[in-house]
């Protein structure tokens, strides 16, 4: 154990897991590049997991942030902020949401908590429907409604909240069936729980693909066919696009576009690579729906001009540079790649995913049973190999997850996509 490991678990908390055997220490990044503090580089197929959207050290953000933190740094909610408002003026209109309103925060984890504010107060009641298998955050409410039990340390909640099929196809009671009966399944689930319910449920919420969960995608349409029932029980649909946002699934800019006739969630919540690494979260919602508090609420480091002076430049950055595009077509190639080291790998279930969003997931061969020992091994294989790639997936995390910065070339995709055929294959 390195003396900087053996600090960290003297003084952190067992429950703050860390990746590798041998913990890594990142000390710099450049491009789709990062190096650790022996002088190693890697290639990371993780972006620092999915907050480096763009790129590692992109000199238009570097140099937002040394601007804004050279003019001022300050709390930003009890004053006008410039940055506040034209980060949320661009967000509002790439929202979709009609008459939209935007509160920023500093984590997903407190846009989540603030979306099921709003629904709660809304609809004046404290059941929400999630689904099995999500990830949602870490405060007493996101862990309350986070279906999965890896990342679900306590039974209690101040939520009530009943669980829906739909985000995993490869197990469970629907594994196998086809888009259209994997969709009626789930409806008919939806309804089912629906009808045991007494008072009102306030809101679905969802990620439109589970991102710890193991880059799970329902079928396009299934949160169409979900909003049917919702709004005929006036229930509100919440879409968690903290991992989905911004381009990463390539076809679409927001995960819940790929459901078509859904039209834009009640109310969106985002974070993680809008950033690019610094700490943005937040909220969209109609101005009726955002605006049912009726009491002040402040988040005094949701929305400081730096962090949104980065959120700025990056989106910028992105929207010029379409790398919602080179999602599409990066991803695309890279996925294909991975279907054929998959091909000659025999731990390998399925390679699935959308623009630069793509999971592995292992399965023993003999008995088609997870195989989470066998995700830990590729990933210290590809480390060995100079590639960084994350896993998830429900309590057996046997998924391989791959989500590098959306600017990643080709030569990039074919080097790693090696990288990964011969850890694949070693196991
Ligand atoms: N929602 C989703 C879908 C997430 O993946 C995460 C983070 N993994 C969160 C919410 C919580 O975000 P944060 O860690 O910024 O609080």
């Amino acid at each position: 154990m390195t003396p900087l490991h053996a600090r960290h678990r003297a003084v952190l908390p067992d429950w703050l897991a860390l990746y590798y055997a041998d913990p890594i220490e990142i000390t710099h990044g450049e491009g789709r590049h990062v190096w650790d503090a022996s002088g190693r580089k890697y290639l990371d197929f993780f972006g620092g997991i999915l907050t480096t959207m763009t790129a590692h050290a992109l000199p238009e953000v570097t140099k937002a942030v040394a601007e804004q933190a050279g003019r001022i740094v300050h709390s930003s909610t009890l004053y006008l902020n410039r940055p506040m408002v034209e980060l949320a003026e661009r967000v509002a209109t790439l929202s979709g949401i009609p008459d939209a309103r935007v509160f920023f925060t500093a984590s997903g984890t407190e846009a989540n908590d603030t979306a099921l504010l709003l629904a709660t107060a809304h609809r004046r009641s404290n059941q929400i429907l999630a689904m099995r298998n999500s990830y949602h955050g870490r405060s007493f409410s996101a862990v309350g409604i986070t279906g999965n039990g890896g990342w679900s340390p306590t039974s209690l909640s101040p939520l009530q909240t009943l669980y829906v099929h739909g985000g995993v196809r490869t197990r469970g009671p629907f594994a196998g069936l086809g888009d259209a009966e994997f969709t009626a399944a789930c409806v008919a689930d939806l309804k089912d729980l629906l009808g045991q319910v007494r008072g009102g449920v306030a809101a679905l919420i969802a990620e439109p693909v589970q991102g710890v969960g193991g880059f799970t995608s329902p079928p396009d349409g299934l949160f169409a066919a979900f909003r049917d029932v919702l709004n005929e029980h006036g229930i509100l649909w919440i879409s968690d696009e903290v991992q989905t946002g911004w381009g990463r699934t390539g076809d679409n800019f927001w995960g819940w576009q790929a459901h078509g006739r859904s039209g834009p969630p009640d109310i969106l919540t985002f974070a993680k690579g809008i950033g690019n690494g610094m700490s943005i979260g937040g909220v969209v919602a109609s101005a009726e729906i955002m605006n049912c508090l009726d009491a002040n609420s402040i988040s005094t480091f949701g929305g400081s001009p730096v962090t949104l002076a980065a959120g700025l430049a990056n989106l910028t950055y992105l929207l010029d540079h379409d790398l919602q595009g080179n999602a599409r077509r990066v991803g695309g190639l890279l996925i294909e790649r991975l279907r054929g080291a998959a091909a000659r790998a025999s731990y390998v279930r399925e390679v699935r995913g959308r623009g630069l969003m793509i999971g592995v997931e292992l399965a023993r061969p003999s008995t088609g049973e997870a195989a989470p020992e066998a995700a830990t091994a590729v990933l210290e294989a590809a480390r060995e190999g100079g590639l960084l790639i994350g896993k998830g997936g429900g309590h057996d995390t046997s998924v391989l997850r791959i989500a590098p910065p959306l600017s990643l070339t080709v030569a990039e995709a074919e080097e790693g996509a090696a990288i990964l055929d011969t850890a694949l294959r070693g196991i």
